[in-house]
């Protein structure tokens, strides 16, 4: 397990201090196979000084030279896509194709969407008689960027991208369980001469390096996403220096099926959702909610789909689940299922670890589990699992299906599935979410405001948001008298 990865600090690789490194785990064989540096609060305090001194330059270069070197970024992933495709899935566990179908080339795509943002941007301006107002979009300065295990290269590109877009120098603080891929972006980086200490990376814990970075003085604002008890600490520290904060957190989001839904997709898409990356993306519906007429034949349905799911090693192209990603997340969510047994719930299928054969045998497998019988406010059906887990419920009515699916303390997406298109939009409405599919799942257009209500976040990612929130608007009005 010789792999030894380094920071991203003012454009150099920083090895751990004595010592200090953090077993990284492969998920699907439960062995260790690298080392990720432990950070500290001066390998921050280094990075947030090598971006407050490459600020000035950055901000100062056209936004197309500052488009140019973030599509010299995503072209050179680009060329690395296998790579980091296998990199991403030794790590996460998640199947080679998911990595290599979804979340490489997504982070290809963030970077080349941002950077045409950056030239597109634009701000306004009110004219009235004898005055002209308009507003000036300036970027913040030093930023920080926080992002969790489940989508790690992503996630990460989808922070970092619009804040160097926008003028903002960053330091970015990836998952200490997931390092691998932000590691190597960072040796990309430097392979392409990108400029110094405008993009920094710091390794390490999330109480150490993540703190640090989120109590520096000298970073203005922090976009994070990961847990609400997380965010909910990280949105206390920056209350206190009014620090700017994007949230983006838990969610327990709700699939409403509908007995007039429309067949074609409806099974493959409901799936899909529910055991995704082993159930372990943020917009994963775990709840189930199906029209009573309907009820039986859809989970029956799922149940044998569910059933038919190859769990097994993540290198291997039949595998459609690989493990958990980490022990600890094992545990917790086999406690999870045994929790909902204790309330009452029915396991259906799944609810079992599942050991495979040859060298994923000491990984942290678990089967697709599907549980009914249980009420909307206990405790399976309102706290994030974050796993291959889901519930199913039944309703009669519309405002039976809304009810079930707002009572939770989340609100980050949901998914309708109907034919009747008033009554889509009228669910699309009332729903507690910052995100509503109808007929589909997960389907991204980047240019959309992304982000929850309730306890799934605070503010929005997405186009314009992104680049609204790592800039200042500052309002000049002129007397043209
Ligand atoms: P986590 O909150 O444990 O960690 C997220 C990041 O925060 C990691 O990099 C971690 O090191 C860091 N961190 C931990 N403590 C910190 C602290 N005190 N100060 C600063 N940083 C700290 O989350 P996780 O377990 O990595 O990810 C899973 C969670 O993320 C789930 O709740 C999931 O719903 C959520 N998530 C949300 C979205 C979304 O867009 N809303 C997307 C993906 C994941």
């Amino acid at each position: 397990m010789e792999m030894r990865l380094t920071h991203l600090i003012n454009g150099e690789a920083r090895s751990a201090d004595a010592g200090a490194w953090l077993e990284v785990f492969e998920p699907a064989t439960g062995q260790p196979y690298a080392h990720c540096p432990e950070g500290s609060a001066s390998d921050v305090a280094d990075a947030v000084e090598a971006a407050r001194v490459a600020f000035p330059g950055w901000s100062a270069l056209p936004a197309a030279d500052r488009a140019a070197w973030i599509g010299r970024l995503a072209d050179a992933l680009e060329a690395r896509v296998d790579d980091f495709a296998a990199a991403e899935s030794r790590d996460v566990g998640k199947p080679l194709s998911l990595a290599r179908n979804l979340d490489i080339p997504r982070a290809v795509a963030n970077l080349r969407f941002f950077a045409a943002a950056a030239t597109q941007f634009a701000s306004e301006s009110h004219g009235a008689p004898g005055v002209v107002s308009y507003t000036l979009r300036q970027p913040l300065g030093v930023v920080g960027v926080i992002s969790p295990w489940n989508l790690p290269l992503y996630l990460f590109t989808w922070k970092f991208a619009p804040a160097l877009a926008a003028g903002n120098c960053v330091v970015g603080k990836p998952s200490e369980v997931t390092p691998v891929t932000a590691w190597m972006l960072g040796e990309l980086a430097r392979e392409i001469g990108f400029p110094a200490g405008v993009f920094n990376i710091v390794l390490g814990r999330g109480h150490v390096v993540g703190q640090a970075l989120v109590d520096h003085p000298r970073v203005k604002a922090i976009s994070f996403t990961g847990s609400t008890a997380v965010g909910v600490r990280i949105a206390e520290s920056c209350a206190r220096s009014l620090k700017k904060t994007s949230l983006e957190l838990g969610g327990k989001n709700a699939t409403l099926v509908f007995a007039d839904a429309p067949r074609a997709r409806l099974l493959d898409t409901v799936l899909r959702s529910a055991f995704l990356n082993s159930g372990q993306i943020c917009l994963c519906g775990s709840r189930l909610l199906v029209e009573r007429a309907y009820y039986e034949e859809f989970r029956d349905a799922l149940v044998a789909r569910a059933q038919a799911m190859v769990v097994g090693d993540p290198a291997d192209a039949a595998t459609h689940l690989g493990p958990v990603v980490s022990k600890a997340h094992f545990d917790k969510v086999m406690a999870c299922i045994e929790l909902a047994r204790q309330e009452g719930g029915r396991v259906l299928c799944g609810g079992v670890a599942v050991q495979p054969e040859g060298r994923c045998r000491d990984g942290w497998f678990i089967a697709p589990t599907v549980i009914e019988g249980l009420g909307p406010s206990c405790r399976t059906n309102t706290e994030e699992i974050f796993g291959p887990v889901v519930t199913l419920q039944a309703f009669d009515t519309d405002e039976e299906a809304l009810a079930l699916a707002n009572a939770t303390p989340y609100g980050l997406s949901a998914s309708v599935w109907t034919s009747d298109l008033s009554r889509a939009h009228r669910l699309a409405e009332n729903l507690d979410a910052g995100v509503v599919w109808v007929n589909t799942w997960m389907n991204r257009d980047l240019r959309t405001p992304f982000g929850g209500v309730k306890q799934s976040g605070l503010g929005r990612e997405g186009g314009w948001e992104a680049l609204r929130f790592f800039t200042d608007a500052k309002s000049v009005t002129i007397d043209l008298g």
